[in-house]
């Protein structure tokens, strides 16, 4: 592909399907992410690796993009195997090194928020012992490379410039290869799927619920100045027209929140009965992610003066001020 920069396409159990990783021919040998934690997805990176002339035990570097476990499961099969490097931005650090504790307060954080907002009961069980499930897909990992915003990773025939830009998760990382214009962008851009501006628990233990879709936004404001040949995304192809897509996700997100704003301009409503409004009975595991869609634009409309939140009991609720 692009500059000895090859796509591996890992099978994983989620909806979203296969994960792209990228081996980057060069001194170190870079994996950027590896596929979730499983026996299948081993195979198939083994056996893509060999289709490229490459083994497991040749990697030196393995860079991760962000928390997900899609991303990261086999990182510590990867670098126990190979000795490799692993790099990751240095706010994901203490998450990665407790996986597990982490991912524990990470779905207490998540099921509160659920509960405030309306969402029922048995709803909220079901989705953590959904989430308990997955965690074993994950792994820990010990970062023995931080990287900071801004910073220059270096390999030998290229310079990489970290970009740490959270919305998608807290730790969303690209890389940026400016003198090729190649942009490694993992989860932030997506062309086939508007990405997920998920609420998660703020990396650094702050109580305060993040605004996920804002932080986003501003994220993809500043992606959008690069000049970008080309984008290299976590799930799906490459995208060439970084620009075009970026505007109509700015698009989606003004249409979506004005709809928003019809709704609670009727009466005050939860965040779930928004989320039922707008998608119907969703599926349970998917009940988070509506959620923090519905959050993310409610709070665009706080921050833009057209709506407010009340606090009613143990309840949150949300209505129009227009
Ligand atoms: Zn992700």
């Amino acid at each position: 592909m692009e500059a000895g920069i090859h796509r591996l396409q890992i099978p994983t159990p989620f909806a979203v399907g296969r994960v792209n990783c990228y081996l980057i021919e060069d001194r170190p040998l870079t994996l950027v992410d590896t596929g979730p934690n499983s026996g299948k997805s081993l195979d198939e990176l083994e056996r893509q690796l060999s289709a490229l002339g490459r083994s497991l035990e040749e990697i030196e570097l393995v860079v991760l993009t962000h928390q997900h476990i899609d991303h990261l499961g086999l990182v510590e099969i990867i670098s126990s195997r190979s000795g490799a490097e692993v790099a990751a931005i240095d706010v994901v650090v203490p998450f990665l090194e407790n996986f597990g504790d982490d991912v524990e307060l990470e779905d207490q954080f998540a099921a509160s928020l659920m509960l405030r907002h309306g969402i029922p009961e048995d709803v909220v069980t079901a989705l953590r012992s959904v989430s308990r499930s997955f965690r074993a897909w994950g792994a820990r990992a010990k970062v023995t490379r931080p990287l900071h915003d801004a910073e220059e990773l270096r390999l030998h025939d290229r310079a990489l410039e970290v970009q740490h830009r959270p919305g998608h998760s807290p730790s969303d990382t690209l890389f940026w290869d400016s003198e090729r214009r190649i942009l490694l962008c993992a989860d932030h851009l997506i062309a086939h799927i508007s990405s997920n501006p998920l609420i998660s628990r703020p990396l650094d233990g702050s109580k305060e619920r993040p605004r996920a879709l804002m932080m986003y936004l501003e994220s993809l404001r500043r992606t959008r100045e690069l000049p970008a040949q080309i984008v290299l995304p976590g799930h799906g192809e490459p995208i060439v027209d970084h620009r075009a897509l970026i505007d109509e996700r700015f698009a989606l997100h003004r249409r979506r929140a004005d709809r928003i704003l019809g709704l609670i301009s009727e009466h005050p409503r939860t965040a779930y009965e928004i989320a039922q409004e707008l998608w119907g009975n969703v599926a349970v595991t998917q009940a988070f992610l509506t959620l923090s869609e519905v959050l993310g634009h409610l709070d665009l409309l706080i921050d833009d003066g057209r709506a407010r939140e009340t606090q009613d009991g143990d309840l949150v609720r949300f209505g129009g001020l227009e």
